[in-house]
């Protein structure tokens, strides 16, 4: 198969990060992309390993510049992913993994329908991702009450992707996914 650019979505607090990490141990091959953001660093983030963290103007000079592949606005900050991060990587015959709200999923399975393989991640109920929002405690209540909004939508998505599953128990998503990875890579 030909799906060399695998992308995992869902709703903020659904374990995407954590998820993503377990299948690049799973599968060093995998390559993922460090994304632009123009939000705060939290505590603990590293630059240039969990984000390239930019000012505004920086992060408008490289749209400007045509050097975002897909960019969106979540939550009052910018998020992208760089097309030269991507294309260097696909040009080099790697896979790619890349962790990315629900609207750049859709945006780049349009961009490459070929390529692309969309895994979308659902909580077991919208009061468990509250829960988990909350207990993670990187974010404010406003925040988390924005996070839960746009997740409703999110969740509406869901029938565009690929494959969708619900995250219960990590190891069985892990599992899961680690599995069809497998598949779309051999
Ligand atoms: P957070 O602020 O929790 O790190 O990320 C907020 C949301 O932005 C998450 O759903 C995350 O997956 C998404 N995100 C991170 N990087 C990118 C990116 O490059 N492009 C898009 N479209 N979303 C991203």
């Amino acid at each position: 198969m030909n799906k060399n650019l695998l992308i995992l979505s869902g709703p903020s607090g659904v374990g995407k990060g954590t998820v993503c990490q377990r299948l690049r141990q799973a599968l060093p091959d995998l390559i993922q992309p460090v994304s632009l953001t123009t939000r705060m660093q939290r505590p603990g983030e590293i630059h240039g390993e969990h984000y390239w963290f930019v000012k505004p103007c920086e992060f408008e000079a490289k749209r400007e510049a045509g050097e975002l592949l897909e960019w969106v606005e979540y939550n009052g900050c910018f998020y992208a992913t760089e097309t030269a991060q991507v294309r260097r990587a696909l040009e080099a015959g790697h896979t790619l993994l890349l962790e990315i709200d629900t609207h750049g999923a859709l945006t780049l399975k349009a961009q490459f329908p070929e390529e692309a393989y969309l895994m979308f991640l659902t909580p077991p109920s919208l009061a468990i991702l509250r829960q988990r929002l909350e207990t993670r405690g990187s974010n404010s209540p406003e925040d988390i009450e924005r996070r839960l909004q746009h997740a409703h939508w999110e969740l509406t998505q869901q029938g565009h992707f690929d494959l969708s599953l619900e995250n219960q128990h990590l190891e069985t998503t892990v599992a899961h996914l680690h599995a069809q990875i497998q598949l779309l890579m051999s």
